[in-house]
């Protein structure tokens, strides 16, 4: 990337060169999973060492499964739609990521009942919130572990023990995406039934996913065929991908106190060079995910910051990459945040990739961008 600066780590990761040398060796050694001579068989062996690996990453029991899906969007789909129960309810909150808000959205179609939780303007999402709107019919809570927008983040270890003090039998399922090896993690502590995480976000390939699932029977196939992945999910698994996903794993998992003291360090000095910034508005609460800082700079619009910043090599987002495309961000929106804040949020997301030097040059540039951008639009503050 040379001189580019690459604060979009919430969008996506660069992989790691290791990543790609598991890549460039599996190409080789090509063969298909469920083939039953020797070569395959050992393919087949190396994925399952993925999939235990990453049970143990988030400290699941012996016997819980874990099936790889094509990203968290299928993970989450897979976790909700194998829930549902007629006249039942489902508990959601209202700035989830679209993986999900559009999951409810279309069961809510279906004539299924759907229950979102309002986020605190300060607070975020409140666990008693919540608790409030589980009853005897709720079929499954479905939470967000770190917001994408914001950083915004719920004790979910909390909110598993109270949700199964409320209704045993209501399952709860954690998307985990931005929140894998960033935060600790522990299913069982969390009461988890599932956990959505995606390799993108962890520098690894784009196109491979993962759902946790305490209980494999559960699920309920959303893609129908072979009998790959335990008859839950049909279709040559994405080899290559999963082997790749194992070692962003290994790395993170090994780096991972260093990586969250790396990303905390960069979140603060960041936040203290904002302080010579005039008008800035940070969106992200103080508790927020290390890796992710939303900010408004007032009176000037979200995308013509944006742009200004790429034109001297600088990458960030107006919100999650997702939804780029969409007018407003539904997650600012839901947070209460006044309509001017809303249209000139800007999205910082950091990898362990990230110096201290980059954010300098980054509150550099943003100086003379604001200053120009906002003489001329003559905002005054
Ligand atoms: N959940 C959250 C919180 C996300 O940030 C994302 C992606 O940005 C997803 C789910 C979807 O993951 P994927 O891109 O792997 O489908």
């Amino acid at each position: 990337m040379n001189s580019e600066i690459y604060f979009d780590n919430s969008a996506t990761t660069k992989p790691y060169n290791e990543v790609m040398e598991v890549l460039q060796k599996n190409f080789e050694e090509f063969y298909n999973p469920s083939a039953i001579y020797k070569n395959a068989v050992e393919v087949s062996k190396q994925t399952d060492l993925v999939r235990e690996r990453i049970l143990k990453s988030i400290n699941a029991e012996k016997g819980d499964g874990l099936i790889f899906t094509s990203g968290g969007t299928e993970a989450i789909n897979l976790a909700i739609k194998s829930s549902v129960r007629k006249n039942k309810n489902i508990v959601t909150t209202a700035y989830e990521h679209d993986a999900t808000i559009k999951t409810v959205d279309f069961l809510q179609s279906e004539g299924y009942e759907i229950r979102k939780v309002m986020p605190n303007k300060d607070k975020g999402i409140e666990i008693e919130d919540i608790i409030a709107q589980i009853d005897e019919n709720t079929s499954i809570v479905s939470v967000m572990f770190v917001n994408n927008e914001t950083g915004h983040t719920i004790d979910i270890h909390r909110l598993g023990k109270l949700i199964k003090k409320s209704n045993p039998k209501t399952l709860f399922h954690i998307d985990a995406v931005q929140a894998y090896m960033k935060i600790k993690i522990d299913v069982k502590d969390a009461h988890a039934d599932f956990l959505s995480i995606s390799a993108h976000k962890i520098h690894s390939l784009k196109g491979t996913g993962a759902l946790y699932s305490k209980n494999i029977q559960r699920l309920k196939p959303i893609i129908h065929g072979g009998g790959q992945e335990l008859g839950v999910r049909a279709g040559t698994e994405n080899v290559p991908g999963i082997l790749a996903f194992g070692k962003a794993v290994e790395i993170g998992s090994r780096d991972f106190d260093k990586n969250g003291e790396h990303l905390s360090e960069i979140k603060k000095y960041f936040l203290e060079k904002l302080q010579n910034i005039e008008h800035c508005r940070i969106n992200s609460p103080q508790n927020s995910a290390n890796h992710i800082l939303n900010v408004s700079f007032l009176g000037v619009p979200s995308e013509i910051l944006l742009h200004t910043l790429e034109s001297k090599g600088i990458f960030v987002s107006s919100g999650s990459a997702c939804s780029s495309k969409k007018k407003e961000s539904h997650v600012l929106k839901a947070l209460g945040l006044k309509d001017d804040a809303v249209k000139t949020a800007i999205r910082f997301s950091f990898s362990a990739f990230n110096t201290k030097a980059e954010v300098d040059k980054v509150c550099d540039v943003l100086s003379n961008a604001l200053g120009e951008i906002r003489t001329i639009t003559k905002f005054r503050g």
